[in-house]
């Protein structure tokens, strides 16, 4: 397990991060846009080695 999570933050609500893998697709739950990582405009990204995460 060495990938890198990419935090998805919805580009038309902005709302909270969402932690998921780069490869993931998240659907934010506030106005159920589909996200991709190339809608991420300034992922952050966190090493899951380096944090203590729940993974769902
Ligand atoms: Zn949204």
């Amino acid at each position: 397990m060495a990938a890198v999570l990419v935090e998805f933050i919805c580009p038309l609500c902005s709302g909270p991060g969402i932690w998921a893998y780069p490869s993931a697709i998240i659907r934010c739950p506030y106005c159920t846009r589909w996200l991709t990582v190339k809608d991420v405009h300034n992922p952050a990204k966190l090493d899951p080695e380096s944090e203590q995460l729940i993974l769902f």
